[in-house]
């Protein structure tokens, strides 16, 4: 990431003072389109939830983006994955700060400004910060063009609106500027029984899953109750409930999430989710917000109507004992889901759960009490022996997970690869004779889903920071990225739009890249999606002209073609 200040910061007086979210302002649409939805905000997405709304441009790239107020462009990003192009505008008077990212492309100042850094940098992916007086912007005014850059997986503005003093992001759709036709009522899919400890730990084994009916708009289930056996009940934990819903608007058929869910024992509010603002802090913990066992196995996005001590999601309104309902064998309870969209479009599930008579579950479960096998999310370790070191702080992981950690030929087996980790921690290895040799061509690898950590050297030992459990050695990356011309040499360049190289790496990945034309610099921008780099075609005077790419994985790894190419 490069990190430029390219000038003094001066804030002109009017800029000086964030004011308060204005929710009400007349703003402009960031499209001169019609909105319409792929996804909205909140949206349970793998490791996150979806922090803007995504607005559809009819499969293609190129409609003009608008800057939705007074302003000026903050932050300048340009990146191979995550947000691609993205612009980011702070709104002073308003208090928020809006984004607009996947761009094709950036207009007027903004753009020239970019290429500039980009040339200073002598590379395409620069993250900057703006100073206030540097790009001014105005309301409705054309910032950029959609497109579908960086992890984007088809054409669309993925939009935000954040709380500039927190960089919170809010709910667009609470600025009433962004309406959307909605007249369709959240679906209902699926409930899910949990039984629970105290703390809100799922006790393995212990799930009940109960389809949901449909019967001429009355959502149901089968007998309207829910038996439950006695040993689901325990002293001091209980029973949790889970939802799987959707919702979806009037002109568009994608799949979006729900807007608010209340979970009702009789007429007490249970348990509360509205989203309304994220934390991106915060925002991992939807691997604890959502069932992340069935999203793993069946992508079935689950809410979960309660919540362990650990989990500070700022979605969370009311809740009674973090969700957790105490039940008594014999008795029966009357529960109630209502679940709406942003509108208030609503569905309502009703139903009884029925606690059969019988023996209570016996709290001796690791899930309740510390049990010399697991490891548990409000502990900090350390392990430490002459063929590993693992050091993890306080909740690095959700809910109790089995102690595992067994050392075999230079590989380490640390936890289960399908627990999920919240903070990232530390994996050490000593380094093997066989590869003392290669010292800085080292990389922590991981076998679950082939990743390369790099990290450092220290004594002999090599450190590196992971954030998945699972099966870990050292291993060596010596081979340089792969380029390849995808133009013939005999190809007259200008009658090209491009030139363009397919680009590969085995193991660290790409981290450089770069085109020089006679000595100069040129832009050469990367797409992973196609495994691309690509320059636009300078203007360049016939003759003969040399060319030289250079491309450099995360070791150090580099490979370098040099060419000529005739312009006639
Ligand atoms: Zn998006």
């Amino acid at each position: 990431m490069i990190f430029l200040l390219r000038s003094i910061w001066i804030f002109s007086t009017a800029f000086a003072v964030n004011k308060p979210v204005n929710y009400k302002a007349e703003y402009n649409s960031p499209v001169d389109i019609p909105i319409i939805l792929a996804g909205n905000f909140g949206e349970l997405r793998p490791n996150h939830f979806h922090t803007g709304i995504d607005i559809k441009t009819n499969g293609k790239e190129g409609y003009n983006l608008c800057s939705i107020a007074d302003g000026y462009v903050s932050r300048i990003k340009t990146s191979s994955n995550g947000y691609g192009k993205v612009l980011y505008v702070n709104h002073p008077e308003f208090g928020i700060t809006s984004v607009y990212a996947h761009c094709q492309n950036f207009r007027g100042k903004i753009a020239d400004y970019t290429v500039q850094a980009q040339f200073e940098a002598q590379f395409y992916e620069i993250d900057i910060e703006i100073p206030a007086n540097a790009l001014l912007v105005k309301r409705g005014e054309i910032i950029g063009l959609s497109g579908n850059s960086g992890s984007s997986t088809a054409p669309h503005l993925h939009f935000e609106i954040r709380e500039t003093t927190t960089e919170n992001p809010l709910n667009p759709l609470l600025f009433n500027f962004l309406q959307i036709n909605d007249s369709r009522a959240p679906h209902l899919e699926q409930l899910v029984v949990y039984a629970l400890s105290a703390n809100g730990y799922r006790i393995p084994e212990k799930r009940i899953t109960v389809p949901i009916k449909n019967d001429k708009g009355r959502y149901h289930i089968a007998n309207d109750t829910i038996d439950i056996p006695a040993h689901f009940c325990s002293e001091h934990g209980g029973i949790g409930l889970g939802l799987s819903a959707h919702d979806k608007y009037n002109a568009s058929e994608n799949v979006c999430g729900i807007y608010k869910g209340i979970l009702m024992l009789n007429q007490d509010t249970v348990h509360t989710q509205i989203m309304n603002r994220m934390d991106f802090e915060a925002s991992r913990q939807i691997n604890t917000h959502k069932d992340y066992e069935a999203y793993k196995k069946s992508r079935v996005k689950i809410d979960k109507y309660f919540r362990t001590t650990h989990n500070t999601l700022p979605i969370y309104e009311e809740n009674i004992g973090n969700g957790i309902l105490g039940l008594q064998p014999d008795h029966h309870y009357a529960l109630t889901f209502s679940i709406a969209d942003f509108v208030g479009n609503s569905s309502i599930l009703a139903f009884i759960i029925r606690a059969l008579p019988g023996v209570i579950r016996e709290e001796t479960t690791p899930y309740d009490q510390y049990h010399i096998d697991y490891l548990y999310p409000d502990s900090a370790y350390v392990f430490t022996s002459k063929k590993y070191a693992i050091k993890l702080g306080k909740n690095s992981f959700y809910e109790p997970v089995k102690r595992i950690v067994q050392e075999a030929n230079g590989k380490l087996t640390f936890g289960n690869s399908a627990d999920p980790v919240h903070s990232p921690f530390i994996i050490g290895l000593p380094i093997p004779e066989l590869i003392k040799t290669h010292k800085n061509k080292i990389i922590l690898y991981l076998k679950e889903g082939n990743k390369a950590f790099i990290g450092i050297e220290e004594n002999n030992w090599y450190y590196a920071e992971v954030r998945n459990f699972g099966g870990f050695s050292l291993d060596i990356d010596t081979i340089a990225p792969e380029l390849k011309a995808k133009f013939k040499k005999t190809t007259n360049p200008q009658s090209l739009k491009k030139l363009s190289w397919s680009i590969m790496d085995n193991m660290s990945g790409i981290k450089y890249y770069a085109l020089f034309i006679n000595g100069v610099y040129q832009l050469l921008e990367y797409e992973h999606k196609r495994n691309e780099v690509f320059a636009s075609i300078v203007e360049l005077e016939p003759g003969k002209h040399q060319i030289k790419i250079v491309a450099r994985d995360k070791v150090g790894n580099e490979r370098i073609i040099e060419d000529e190419i005739w312009v006639q």
